[in-house]
Formats: C-alpha cells, sequence, structure tokens
C-alpha cells in the first residue's frame, strides 16, 4: 500500500500532530550519493567537531524537543526528557566507539613496509526508526553512521516523524550540509524503496522482527549490502530465592511497565520460584495497583503513558482476553480507564496453565507470570522463546548467577538489576529473532564503517622466488 500523506496523532488526546508528504527516495538518494564522497573525505575531526555542534544544539532546544517526543509518543516529560539526554550524551560515546572499534592500526617493518588498518565508510546508509523512541534509537545509528563518514537518510516511524524531523533539523542547525543528512517520511513502502535501493549502500533498522524478516528476504540476493537489524524480544526475567522481597518486585515492575512496556527491553514473561510466588506476587500486585497511568503532563506526572495508539491497545487487550480463554489466571486485569484513548492499565496474568504460549512479543504493559519449581526448569521457561534480547536473574547466589548467565541465550543478561537501562557505552544486540548479530550502541562503529587491510611500501620492491629458469 503506497502511504502519500504521513499524519501522526498524539496518543493522549487523539489529536493531529504532524502533516506532511511522504518523501521522494529517488531524490534523496541521488542528493546523499552526491554529498557522501565530500563528507567523506572530511578530516575526521571536522565530522567530530560537527556533531559536538549537534550536541550544542539539542542542549539548546532540549525542552521543546522533550516536550515534542512526549506529545508524539504519549509517554510522561520526564521519561521524554531522558531520551533527550540521551541524544546528546550518545555524541561522545559515538566519539569514543569510533576512536576504539575503527581505529586506524599501523605495523611498520623495515623490509616489509607498512601493514596497516584503516576503515572506510559504506556510502549511503538508509535508517528505518522505531515509534517508541523516535529520537534516541535513530540518533543511536545515525551518529556513528556521520562520524564514520557516510550520508544518511532517516525515514523515521509513521507514527513519530514530527519527532525525527526535529532531530535532522538539530543537525543542520548545527551546520551539517543538508544532503549529508535527510529526512524522508513515509510509511513501510517508503522504506521498502529505501532497503532495495540500488544507491542505497546498507540499513540500519530499529523495529519489529516481522519488518526485519521482510527487510532481510529482500536483501537475500544482495549479499554486498550491510544490514544492522535491531529487533524486538520475548523477555525473560527471573526471580529466584531471595528474601528482598520488596525490591525484587520493584525490580519487576520496572522490568515490565517503563515506557508502558513498549521497550525492546521489557520484561514479557515473568518467571517466579514456587516458595517466592505467593510473597513476590502480592508486592507485584500492590506496587502496579499504584501505578499512575496518564497524559505526558499531568500532574502529579504518570510512571506510565498510553500506548502509541488505539489498534495497539485494541491488540493487548485482545491478548490479554485470549489467555485469559485458554485458563490463564489473572492477577491484574489489564483495564481501559479512557474510553477510546490507547490508555491501558498495566495487565498481569499467570499463564503456568497454559501448554502452548505463543511465543510472540507482545509490545505493552502486559506481563505473563510462570511458576517453576526448579532452577533448571527457571532456565529452561527463559530459553524457551526463539527470540533472545535480553533476561534478567534476580535474587540466587553467586553460582546460581554463573550458571543463568552461561545457560541462557540472549545479548544482554543482568543480575539483580532491571531489562531495562542497558548502557550506550556497551553494545545491545540479540540472537534469534532478536538480531542479525549486529549489535548496536556502542558496538554500532562496526556497521557503520568496513576494516580495509594494506600492505604498502613507498617504492615497488620485490624478489622472485623459486619457479624461474635463469636468465
Ligand atoms: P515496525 O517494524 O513496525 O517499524 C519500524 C520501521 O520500519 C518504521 O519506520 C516502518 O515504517 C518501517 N517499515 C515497516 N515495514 C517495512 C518494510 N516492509 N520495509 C522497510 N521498512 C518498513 O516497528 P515499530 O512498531 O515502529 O517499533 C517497535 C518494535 O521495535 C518492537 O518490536 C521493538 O521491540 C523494536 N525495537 C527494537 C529495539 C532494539 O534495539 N533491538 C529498540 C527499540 C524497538
Amino acid at each position: 500500500m503506497t502511504v502519500s500523506t504521513i499524519i501522526s496523532h498524539e496518543p493522549a488526546t487523539g489529536e493531529e500532530l504532524w502533516r506532511g508528504a511522504a518523501g521522494d527516495v529517488e531524490e534523496a538518494v541521488a542528493r546523499a550519493r552526491h554529498a557522501w564522497p565530500g563528507w567523506a573525505a572530511q578530516p575526521l575531526a571536522n565530522r567530530i567537531e560537527l556533531v559536538r555542534r549537534f550536541a550544542n544544539e539539542v542542549r539548546r532546544t532540549a525542552e521543546d524537543f522533550a516536550t515534542l517526543v512526549a506529545r508524539e509518543t504519549g509517554k510522561p516529560l520526564w521519561e521524554a526528557r531522558a531520551e533527550i539526554e540521551g541524544v546528546i550524551n550518545k555524541v561522545e560515546i559515538s566519539v569514543r566507539a569510533y576512536a576504539e572499534r575503527s581505529a586506524q592500526r599501523k605495523l611498520n617493518s623495515a623490509l616489509k613496509g607498512t601493514a596497516a588498518i584503516r576503515h572506510k565508510p559504506h556510502g549511503v546508509l538508509a535508517v528505518l526508526g522505531p515509534f517508541n523512541s523516535p529520537a534516541f534509537l535513530p540518533n543511536s545509528h545515525i551518529l556513528p553512521a556521520l562520524v564514520a563518514g557516510n550520508a544518511v537518510i532517516l525515514k523515521p516511524s509513521e507514527k513519530a516523524p514530527a519527532s525525527g524531523e526535529f532531530l535532522v533539523r538539530c543537525f543542520h542547525e548545527a551546520g551539517l550540509p543538508e544532503d549529508v543528512l535527510q529526512f524522508v517520511p513515509g510509511g513501510p513502502d517508503t522504506g521498502q524503496e529505501l532497503v532495495v535501493h540500488a544507491g542505497v549502500d546498507g540499513v540500519l533498522f530499529t523495529g519489529s522482527v516481522q519488518t526485519g524478516i521482510a527487510i532481510n528476504r529482500r536483501l537475500a540476493v544482495n549479499p554486498g549490502k550491510i544490514v544492522a537489524l535491531e529487533m524486538g524480544g520475548n523477555n525473560p526475567l527471573v526471580v529466584w530465592n531471595t528474601p528482598i522481597v520488596a525490591d525484587a518486585a520493584v525490580l519487576v515492575i520496572q522490568s515490565a511497565f517503563s515506557g508502558a512496556g513498549q521497550r525492546c527491553t521489557a520484561a514479557r514473561r515473568l518467571i517466579v520460584q514456587d516458595a517466592m510466588y505467593d510473597a513476590l506476587m502480592d508486592e507485584v500486585k500492590r506496587l502496579a495497583d499504584r501505578i499512575i497511568v496518564g497524559a505526558p503532563f499531568d500532574e502529579p506526572s504518570p510512571f506510565m503513558g498510553p500506548v502509541i495508539d488505539p489498534a495497539t491497545a485494541d491488540a493487548l487487550t485482545d491478548s490479554f482476553l485470549y489467555f485469559l480463554s485458554q485458563g490463564g489466571k489473572a492477577i491484574k486485569h489489564m483495564t481501559r480507564p479512557k474510553g477510546d484513548l490507547p490508555f491501558i492499565s498495566p495487565g498481569i496474568i499467570d499463564v503456568t496453565a497454559i501448554k502452548e504460549r505463543p511465543d510472540v512479543e507482545l509490545f505493552g504493559p502486559l506481563l505473563q507470570v510462570i511458576r517453576v519449581s526448579s532452577f533448571d526448569e527457571a532456565i529452561g521457561e527463559a530459553n524457551n522463546t526463539r527470540f533472545g534480547l535480553c533476561a534478567s536473574l534476580v535474587g540466587g547466589s553467586p553460582e546460581d548467577y554463573n550458571r543463568f548467565w552461561s545457560n541462557v541465550r540472549a545479548g544482554l543478561i543482568n543480575w539483580n538489576r532491571s531489562t531495562n537501562g542497558s548502557s550506550s557505552a556497551a553494545p545491545l544486540g540479540g540472537l534469534g529473532l532478536s538480531g542479525n548479530h549486529r549489535p548496536s550502541a556502542f558496538y554500532a562503529a562496526d556497521y557503520c564503517a568496513y576494516p580495509v587491510a594494506s600492505t604498502e611500501l613507498e617504492q615497488p620492491r620485490a624478489m622472485l622466488g623459486v619457479g624461474f629458469r635463469d636468465a
């Protein structure tokens, strides 16, 4: 389906926030191709200087930017402010990551000359963004791509184009040539067009597994294009053998319901030791009942905003009903407190009795609970998914954590910490359906430039070896 007009709505009010025509992919690619050699030829110091000016520009406009992100996603203002802070902090992290991961290395030898490893940018990269952190996540691809010397075309989520536009404007205000980073709004069809375009050298994607697989299929015949897929998870959080129930319950709530559960790292499945079940679930339920669900600028501040749109809210409440119909036991019902607007209260359901649980990412505040009696069973349950983004163990001994760490398949494994809140100074990537082994965050530098190995001498110098007749 071709979408020619993109319209975003504020989830908390239903009002239209932004409207614009879908971007022209042909034109954007042509401009980017023309611009990138000049950008790539600039000294690294100039590119670094420019992204630092971008950080200053974001700092200058931070409150407006956060307000826009809060309006467009529905997330509470405090959370949107933290997102913008993350955008700023990403600048120095990207500079450091390039230095560490893409540094030039040289080995000099008098006889053999120089053996050098240097990195080159790919050329034109398309960044396809998701709706949930529409400033931070695309920026996490854009910054390393620019520092490495690529030109970038951002196609933001059709659900959050205004935030993407603001982000790109900050780069331009900072002095980045307009063709080096372009904003191309559009829906899935615009994304597809960019993915397959011969003038696009790589695709840096953050979004759902369905879209990631569709992109991978499209590019199966084109192995030369760099493709980084950051996708979702069906993340487990295991609570095991701890007397500190109150803190364990807080970690459960923060893991499952921060960002209204619309985080790739959110815990979807709480796996609980039988012996802890009653105490833990009483406390989790008590805390969940205290969660304030509200609009971004409400006072007192909400913990959770609405989900992104009414269709998503419907799908989540349907999933809750599905679990109930299959024998699930509601611990906390999911409700729609504000009629048709997509506010939903956190839902918690014990699904232990359901033998065939769908292994899908339910992207919202819906937590499934599974009781287990042994630690082996807990690890088995944690791995009972084709995804592999993140996993947390809360409680247990150092030996338990060692077993958990060794046996659980995920790119992010935490102990006594939330599944959320990963550090930008570390890699973030998943296994299985969560990614294609191109971790992002600190390691994004790896897919923004490719290594070139060279052996070099200033003059030709060579000697014949064996296998030649005398002259
Ligand atoms: P989505 O897959 O619906 O959309 C992501 C982007 O892809 C959008 O820009 C969309 O327009 C575009 N797109 C859609 N179909 C396309 C196609 N066929 N070809 C090319 N582009 C296409 O994802 P979403 O709903 O916006 O975001 C939520 C998802 O993102 C969740 O699954 C979440 O787990 C995931 N996510 C992952 C990470 C991570 O770092 N691993 C971080 C945040 C979000």
